[in-house]
């Protein structure tokens, strides 16, 4: 496995892998996207529909070689995030999510995030180091999730995606404008035919 930061894993993939990194990127709504900007509404009716995003995001996730995704960062604006922290590890998916605790101690790491250009934009920000969080299952059942570390991280970087909140939204001004700076097109250089 990679080296994990924030919602990224950086690592040597082959060719094939590769491309379908860069397709399943591609479907990943991109900064300045406005939808990555909106509140997503709560999931009122746990219809196919959901458990059919609820693959979707799953799959490009993977694809993507991301640790976690959430509805709106696929242009879906409903309280939807999956998340999985290792290869080896279930993929965990949660529906209308709530902290309902959080720690006092409170740690600074560097993430990226698929909608900020996947690995070239990592920044650091700091979020409690554990938290609990309630939601239900894509069947409907109730789920508490307790987490500390990368997954307590993970989770707190989707619920981020539910409100519109990036990561340059919570690092430091500098470390924003460097990140904005990195993420502006680049003009093309050569000759206009
Ligand atoms: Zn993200």
């Amino acid at each position: 496995m990679g080296e994990v930061e924030g919602q990224v894993r950086s690592e040597q993939l082959d060719a094939e892998r590769e491309a379908r990194r860069r397709a399943a990127l591609a479907q990943v709504r991109q900064y300045p996207d406005p939808v990555l900007r909106m509140r997503a509404n709560e999931v009122e009716d746990l219809d196919e529909s959901v458990s059919g995003l609820v693959e979707r995001m799953t799959r490009l996730m993977q694809e993507a070689r991301g640790v976690g995704l959430a509805a709106p960062q696929v242009g879906v604006l409903r309280r939807i995030l999956v998340y999985q922290t290792e290869d080896e590890a279930p993929v965990v998916a949660l529906v209308n999510p709530r902290v309902t605790e959080s720690s006092d101690e409170r740690e600074s790491v560097d993430e990226g995030c698929l909608s900020l250009g996947a690995a070239s934009v990592v920044v650091p920000v700091e979020r409690p180091v554990s938290l609990t969080v309630e939601a239900t299952s894509p069947d409907g059942e109730p789920v508490t999730v307790t987490a500390e570390g990368l997954e307590a991280r993970v989770i707190q970087h989707e619920l981020d995606h539910l409100d519109g909140v990036l990561i340059i939204d919570r690092t430091g001004p500098e470390e924003r404008r460097e990140a904005l700076a990195r993420l502006r097109p680049q003009p093309i250089l050569g000759p206009l035919a």
